[in-house]
């Protein structure tokens, strides 16, 4: 095979497999599985749900998977999707996600996860542990990022696993960390591209000030774009008394974010912020 090519670093430590599919799986569940490989997790998980749909991208490994549990009882409550999971449309109903992809996709996968309806009850997903780490770090820690704001805004999510790269044939570079996710329901009313769109700013220098970010080359003119769009839209005229940049600062002012670093600031932070500058009219969007 083509290791390179699919990232296929096959699980090969039967217990590691176990935990994994064991963690959250009740005898109801209908699973999706995202790139099963050679269906080492597939079979587990198949032992403990009703019923799985395998999303893989590779079709020997998918031939695979299904050659697998022919003839077996478990051969009709599984599904096998041939396709890029990024671009299958509509996806499987699922209520719980299972999955060990590789790095190329941890992202697209994660934010394609969160914005699907309905939402799932638990995703179970394995992850290069840089990544892994990023998701759940915590504000005022070192790998508080915008990555780790944004998915938390969505999820719960915390490590399960640290799982060895010697449980992989071929061993990969890196180590690997399993990770639950539960998204948060209903979810918070913010428009995703919104909250992203503050985040961009401020996490681009995390340490520095907001205010600091939002003088950035390039940030005011942006927003003064944004600004203007948004008044035009809305048959409003613009207050030209006040220039974008003041405007911003009586924002961090009034919420009491002047002297705020996005490194320290929580989900609540920065909803509040983000709700003090609509309040006014910019928009990052
Ligand atoms: N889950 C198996 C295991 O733990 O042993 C295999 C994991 S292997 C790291 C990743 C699998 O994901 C490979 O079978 C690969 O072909 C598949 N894959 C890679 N990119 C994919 C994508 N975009 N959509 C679906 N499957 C993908």
């Amino acid at each position: 095979f083509n290791t390179a090519r699919f990232g296929q670093h096959i699980l090969k430590n039967a217990q590691t497999c176990q935990r994994c599919a064991e963690a959250n799986l009740k005898p109801t569940d209908k699973v999706m599985e995202v790139g099963p490989g050679t269906g080492n997790l597939t079979i587990k998980i198949l032992e403990k749900a009703k019923h799985v749909t395998a999303i893989e991208m590779d079709p020997r490994m998918a031939a695979e998977v299904i050659k697998r549990v022919q003839g077996s009882p478990a051969q009709r409550k599984l599904d096998v999707v041939i396709g890029d999971f990024v671009k299958v449309e509509p996806l499987p109903y699922f209520e719980v996600c299972i999955s060990n992809t590789p790095y190329q996709i941890s992202s697209p996968l994660v934010f394609k996860l969160l914005s699907h309806r309905p939402l799932f009850r638990v995703a179970i997903l394995m992850f290069q542990r840089e990544f892994a780490s990023r998701l759940v770090a915590r504000p005022g820690t070192a790998l508080w990022s915008r990555l780790s704001a944004n998915v938390q805004l969505y999820a719960k999510v915390d490590n399960i696993i640290n799982v060895s790269r010697n449980d992989f044939r071929p061993p990969p570079q890196v180590e690997s960390s399993v990770i639950r996710m539960v998204p948060i329901d209903p979810p918070p009313p913010v428009k995703f591209e919104e909250f992203d769109g503050m985040n961009r700013i401020i996490f681009s220098r995390p340490n520095k000030t907001v205010r600091g970010n939002f003088q950035a080359k390039g940030v005011m003119k942006m927003l003064e774009q944004n600004r203007k769009t948004w008044m035009a839209t809305r048959e409003m005229p613009i207050d030209d008394n006040s220039s974008t940049s003041e405007l911003v600062d009586k924002v961090l002012t009034d919420a009491g974010y002047m002297e705020s670093r996005a490194a320290k600031m929580d989900i609540d932070d920065l909803l509040k912020l983000l709700s003090a500058f609509h309040d006014i009219g910019i928009h990052f969007s």
